[in-house]
């Protein structure tokens, strides 16, 4: 589970993300929306200490990872995240990808961690092509080689930001796919999407964030089929 207790976040004098609290439940897939700049990516990246938060705190799985003595590199091994460009390593291999993390920071014997890979690539449907590069492969490819190296760290929770925004149109719904029986599986799941129909069908719950706070949240049907304020209404008049 991971939980956000009033978390503030300003870069300058900017606030970009104001006393968000919010509770992602485990084994829930919780999915955030909201216009451009509205702070996503932040929240996202408190969830990982890619960004510090300046005020509040974030507990996964009931430990404060804002708090002083947190072990980065241990948390960051928990928290899995798929970005909308793929950050492979372009001079490694698929398998060399997958494993690296594996080897150099839990320190696994390569054999277990190449058993481990192929169990993953198989799961997101790309077995055979553990010798590719990933200029070798299509983008779609590319995300499921992201998205198996963070499964491989087994995650005790998945952030997507925007993780098939990149791709050509027809290679979506292979990476949606993915994601949705990564959620009916159990995994805990925070996704910042703008795929409206995945939200409706797999979140739990939906989060619609402006200028840095959460203006709304509530069940997909809910929030879609009834907005509680115009500024939901305005941003879904937009985008559906
Ligand atoms: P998008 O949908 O375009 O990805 P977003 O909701 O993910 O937007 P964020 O990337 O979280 O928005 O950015 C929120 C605000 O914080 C923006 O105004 C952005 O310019 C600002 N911001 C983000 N990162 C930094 C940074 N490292 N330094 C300064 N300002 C930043
Ligand atoms: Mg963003």
């Amino acid at each position: 589970a991971v939980r956000f207790e009033q978390v503030t976040k300003r870069y300058g004098a900017t606030e970009v993300l104001s006393e968000i609290s919010l509770d992602v439940r485990r084994g829930s897939t919780t999915c955030i929306i909201g216009p451009s700049g509205s702070g996503k990516s932040t929240l996202l990246r408190c969830t990982n200490l890619l960004a510090r938060p300046d005020e509040g705190r974030v507990m996964i799985d009931g430990v404060d990872i804002t708090g002083p003595g947190t072990d980065v590199d241990a948390m960051r091994a928990r928290v899995g995240m798929v970005f909308q460009h793929f950050h492979l390593f372009s001079h490694l291999d698929v398998m060399d990808n997958v494993t690296l993390a594996l080897r150099r920071v839990r320190r696994m014997a390569r054999e277990e961690a190449e058993a481990r890979a192929v169990a993953q690539l198989r799961a997101v449907g790309l077995e055979g092509l553990e010798r590719r590069r990933p200029a070798e492969l299509s983008g779609g490819q590319q995300q499921r080689v992201a998205i198996a190296r963070a499964l491989a760290m087994e995650p005790a929770v998945m952030l997507f930001d925007e993780a098939t925004s990149a791709l050509d149109p027809e290679l979506v719904k292979g990476i949606l796919n993915v994601m949705r029986d990564l959620a009916l599986s159990g995994m805990t799941m925070l996704v910042v999407t703008h795929e409206m129909r995945f939200a409706r069908e797999v979140a739990g719950e939906v989060v619609f964030m402006d200028r840095g706070r959460i203006v709304e949240t509530g069940a997909p049907d809910r929030l879609f089929d009834h907005p509680g304020t115009a500024r939901l209404q305005q941003f879904l008049d937009q985008v559906l």
